[in-house]
């Protein structure tokens, strides 16, 4: 991230890591959504710049710095990315995610605000790293934010999905929306009801295990269907743009959880009486603690989160941008550097 609104591939040179520090080689890192708001829309307009973008990073650990005892260099790891302050209650419970100093640190994660892993090489403190030998190296890295997020949404939506017949409805099967499908399953979701505007993406929604997919004028007839007129016990939204939001408040059923997951810019209005049913749970989830990555890890390692995604080479970086820029990507887009 050179100058607001341009990233670019440039030359930092190795970073050296200091006491308490790992170095990684980069083996895979997701394109996040995310990183489209930071480049176009000018999320994180306060970081200082440059830094390197990337903050779903699989890697082999290459050198450790001072005090660093473990793991084995040569291990295979993921990265826990969210940045605390690491002092306040929050942070000391290991919910870094929701440090209390949030709005006014220098950087939301590593390669958001601080250098991340769009590169060969990366330096992150020993705490952050969670064991992942053994999983595909472009899977283990989509699970530490599309993985990771979708898990701690769901979390929220326990005991609503713990019901026999529950219903859940993922809106946006992108590299968020599709790990999440795999991941209500396992939280018990029983019928899994997944909405996309594109064609494809209703394919990869059901390539992950929804019951059905369809587009958003057909979500509602299929959510009543699932769920015997009554509504979604859970909605989960990773668009949150105005439609889907208008959509949440009619699938949602009495007392149901509605997360939303996206950073679309919709608005809903919390009013009583108004759009949402009575009952109603929101919750505004900003992705996941250390603890749940490692959660996250054993649910691939079991076979339970699936993930698509498409590698392309750090030169082809801008290229695989601008594809998840005009929605042609299917899944996760993945750098290999
Ligand atoms: P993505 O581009 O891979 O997927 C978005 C999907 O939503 C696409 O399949 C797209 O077709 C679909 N979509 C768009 N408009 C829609 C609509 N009106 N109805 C139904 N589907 C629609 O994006 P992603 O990387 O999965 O990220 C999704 C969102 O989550 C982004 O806004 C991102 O910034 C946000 N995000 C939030 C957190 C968090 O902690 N809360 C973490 C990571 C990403
Ligand atoms: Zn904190």
């Amino acid at each position: 991230m050179v100058e607001p609104g341009r990233a670019a591939l440039v030359d930092v040179g190795v970073p050296e890591p200091g006491p308490g520090q790992v170095r990684l080689d980069v083996l895979a890192v997701g394109i996040c959504h995310s990183d489209l708001h930071v480049v176009d829309h000018g999320a994180g307009a306060a970081w200082a710049l440059p830094f390197t973008l990337g903050h779903e990073i699989c890697g082999r650990v290459a050198a450790l710095g001072a005090g660093v005892e473990g793991p084995a260099v040569g291990a295979q790891v993921v990265v826990h990315a969210p940045v605390g302050c690491g002092r306040c209650p929050r942070c000391v419970q290991g919910r870094t995610n929701y440090c209390d100093e949030r709005r006014t640190l220098p950087a939301a994660g590593v390669g958001l605000g601080v250098d991340g892993g769009m590169a060969a090489a990366l330096v992150v403190g020993q705490e952050r790293l969670v064991a992942a030998d053994g999983l595909d190296p472009a899977l283990a890295a989509t699970l530490t934010d599309a993985g990771l997020t979708s898990f701690h949404a769901v979390e929220g939506c326990r005991d609503a999905l713990a019901a026999a017949g529950s219903v859940a409805v993922v809106i946006g099967v992108g590299g968020l929306g599709h790990l999440a499908i795999g991941i209500l399953r396992a939280a018990g979701a029983s019928r899994i009801v997944a909405v996309d505007t594109r064609e494809e993406a209703l394919d990869l929604g059901r390539w992950a295990g929804a019951d059905v997919a369809v587009a958003p004028a057909g979500a509602e007839a299929a959510v009543r269907g699932a769920s015997g007129g009554r509504g979604a016990d859970a909605v989960l939204d990773f668009a949150a743009v105005q439609s889907s939001l208008d959509l949440v408040a009619v699938l949602l059923r009495t007392a149901g959880e509605l997360v939303v997951v996206g950073s679309g810019g919709g608005v809903l209005p919390v009013t009583k009486p108004g759009p949402l049913p009575s009952g109603a749970g929101i919750r505004l989830p900003f992705w996941g603690s250390r603890k749940e990555l490692v959660e996250v890890v054993e649910l691939a390692r079991a076979g339970a989160v699936r993930a698509r995604t498409r590698t392309f080479g750090l030169g082809e970086a801008e290229e695989a941008f601008d594809e998840l820029r005009r929605g042609a990507i299917v899944g996760r887009a993945v750098l290999v550097p």
